[in-house]
């Protein structure tokens, strides 16, 4: 790393002034925190597949139309990307039962949702980032009815482009997590997909086993983190096995 000014550390990345205004550099860490920061390690190697992962479906993204904060890989362990003012909110969408929804109402793990379930929590470790109706988000004036509308919408195109791509290599896609931000051009504002998508983020199951290749890995203690986001990465091609030039693009699953 080398010497700049640092905006913010979160728990798993790092925030740095970028080389032109308006933009910052993600720097990706080995640090994996669980249950509000209760459960804290290391897993060697994470950043630099995270990097890798997040780049990857940033940019298919960005092929599809949705717009991303992301502008380009530097390095293993950093990405350029566009300064944007955070939402305050995650955004969960759930095609599967697992984790939290599974504890609130009771229902087991691995059940298929009768569809894509949206919820929204404010970010806050000291309320432990609770809960909240779209009332409170826009009564608290966290985001307008505008914003969230368009957050809705981008999170549901989403995650239907990102459930065919992860079934295309053998993964469902359980849950996930997407942070928003509001990006100006001039004196226009868009919404904008922020932060990263990873397995800290989503929830991947393989298809025939439902063996778990993500962060619940970490919080149940599993083991082969690092092996299971790994084997994300190669499936989604993009794990360099030979050398850096050998990269092949997804491989499909029959
Ligand atoms: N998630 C996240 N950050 C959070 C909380 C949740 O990335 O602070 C992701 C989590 O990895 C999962 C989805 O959001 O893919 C839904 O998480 P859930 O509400 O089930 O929470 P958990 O079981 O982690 O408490």
């Amino acid at each position: 790393m080398t010497r700049r000014r640092r905006i913010y550390e979160g728990k798993a990345k790092v925030l740095f002034e970028g080389p032109e205004p308006g933009t910052l550099v993600q720097y990706f860490k080995d640090d994996a925190t669980a249950f509000n920061n209760q459960k804290h390690g290391i897993i060697t190697g994470k950043g630099v597949l995270n990097n890798r992962i997040s780049e990857y479906l940033m940019t298919r993204l960005g092929e599809i139309g949705v717009p991303t904060h992301f502008v380009r890989r530097l390095n293993m362990r950093e990405q350029l990307v566009r300064e944007v003012e955070i939402i305050p909110i995650e955004v969960v969408v759930r095609n599967i039962a697992a984790g939290s929804l599974t504890r609130r109402f009771a229902i087991p793990e691995g059940t298929p949702l009768p569809r894509s379930i949206v919820e929204y929590y404010y970010k806050s470790d000291d309320l432990n980032d609770p809960m909240v109706a779209e009332e409170h988000i826009t009564a608290f004036g966290w985001a307008s009815p505008q914003d969230l509308d368009d957050m809705m919408s981008l999170a549901l195109r989403v995650n239907d482009y990102l459930t065919g791509l992860f079934l295309g290599i053998g993964l469902k896609l359980v849950d996930f997590k997407l942070e928003f931000g509001r990006l100006w051009e001039n004196d226009e504002m868009r919404i904008v997909v922020a932060d990263e998508i990873s397995p800290d983020n989503c929830r991947l199951w393989d298809v025939k086993t439902n063996e778990k290749l993500d962060k619940d890995r970490f919080r149940q203690d599993l083991g082969r983190v690092a092996e299971a986001y790994q084997e994300v990465a190669r499936r989604l091609g993009i794990l360099p096995e030979v050398g850096p030039t050998d990269v092949r693009g997804p491989v499909a699953i029959t």
